[in-house]
């Protein structure tokens, strides 16, 4: 399928995104591995979501439609498909995990900017976000609800809903940055060993790892590249969780997904990557796990910024919490290489930058970061609440 001219028009603000060669970190990490990563912080932005928020709003303007309601952890994606909106002429309003809504203030003056109107989640302006206050009025809310509040405000006022990530379409959109990087290494004549991305609803990794996966179908792939998907300790799904349907939200207003779950009701702590929040995974993603073609690790918070910081020390970019945890496992990959003394080449997803971020560098810094690792009990008590959802035709 092809891109349409006005999705492309818009891409060009910023896109194609840089392959990096991260020279430097290699010398610092002694290690044999060539270490690339593709570098989306480069996007108005500063993640990958604008790769799908623009797709989302071009169609979504082309039928017609006024106003879009979405969700936001971190504001990343609240504030892409807010500067999407803004390109397209559409009303954007944002429902904002109130964790993030607070410490984050910068992302919703961005939002703003852009034109969006945003509202901390659970808030008291739909049926979800009053049943959850009345139950805990500090509850430091999730994706899930914040889901669920944009869902019921769509329905009740007429618009459409917009998701930044979980969906196969958001998955394709996002394939962008793996069909950049397949030129881009070509034109390295180098080819990746191992391709690594974070995960939160699997969005940025699918992107890059997928049509690595193609070229390995289609017979064209130099190497059997190993996919590494990195997920958050406080959001367990892939490594913890159960291959099964459940709902997207909390409130139970999407329809089933067959994915890798913790189960809807689940709230992740609140660790500072926002957008690794989320109780389960894309159904694509969710699929290559189940059928080995994805290699799943987690990591927690702490390791994943003592990653970052070397790769700052190297490197100088400030990535993402989220991003962090890729780097992890990138760090990880090359000392396993300078054990086995093999030069093997590995391409990561550098989603985006940390710029907005430095509340949770200086935590790191302060030596006060809490690691957050969910309890296997409390997995296990959500698990028992999802046992035996069935799909309706609806479903997907
Ligand atoms: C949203 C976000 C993620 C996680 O979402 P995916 O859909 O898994 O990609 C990762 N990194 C950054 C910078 C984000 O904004």
């Amino acid at each position: 399928m092809k891109i349409p001219d006005e999705v492309r028009e818009a891409y060009r603000l910023w896109r194609p995104t840089p392959v990096i060669r991260a020279r430097r970190l290699e010398k610092l990490l002694k290690t044999p591995a060539r270490i690339y990563y593709k570098y989306e912080g480069v996007s108005p932005t500063g993640s990958h979501k604008p790769n799908t928020a623009i797709p989302q709003a071009y169609y979504n303007a082309r039928e017609g439609v006024e106003k879009l309601t979405t969700e936001t952890g971190a504001g990343q994606w609240g504030s892409s498909l807010a500067f999407a909106g803004m390109l397209f002429g559409l009303d954007v309003t944002v429902y904002m995990v109130r964790a993030s809504y607070d410490s984050k203030p910068y992302r919703r003056v961005m939002m703003n900017l852009y034109g969006a109107e945003v509202h901390p989640s659970p808030s008291s302006r739909t049926e979800v976000g009053r049943r959850i206050l009345a139950a805990d009025p500090s509850s430091p809310g999730s994706l899930g609800i914040a889901i669920s509040e944009a869902i019921e405000d769509c329905v009740k006022n007429g618009c459409k809903y917009s998701l930044g990530s979980v969906l196969n379409h958001v998955l394709l959109h996002q394939t962008v940055t793996g069909q950049e990087a397949l030129e881009q290494m070509r034109m390295a004549e180098d080819y990746p060993d191992v391709v690594v991305g974070c995960v939160g609803g699997g969005s940025n990794f699918a992107g890059i790892a997928n049509p690595f996966y193609g070229e390995r179908v289609a017979g064209r792939a130099p190497k059997e590249t190993r996919l590494v998907a990195v997920e958050s300790t406080a959001a367990p799904s892939f490594t913890a969780g159960d291959y099964t349907y459940d709902y997207g939200d909390t409130g139970k207003m999407t329809p089933l997904l067959k994915m890798y779950t913790l189960g809807h009701c689940f709230i992740p702590d609140p660790i500072h990557a926002g957008g690794l929040r989320y109780h389960g995974k894309a159904p694509i993603a969710s699929l290559m796990v189940r059928e080995g073609l994805v290699e799943a690790r987690s990591c927690n918070q702490v390791e994943a910024m003592a990653a970052a910081r070397t790769f700052i020390e190297a490197e100088g970019l400030v990535p993402a919490p989220e991003s962090a945890h890729a780097i992890k496992a990138v760090i990880d990959e090359a000392n396993a290489c300078k054990q086995a003394e093999k030069e093997r080449t590995i391409l990561f997803l550098l989603s985006g930058h940390g710029y907005f971020d430095m509340k949770a560098y200086e935590e790191y810094l302060s030596g006060k970061m809490e690691p957050y690792a969910m309890p296997m009990v409390k997995i296990a008590e959500n698990l028992a609440s999802i046992k035996g959802l069935m799909p309706d035709s609806g479903s997907l």
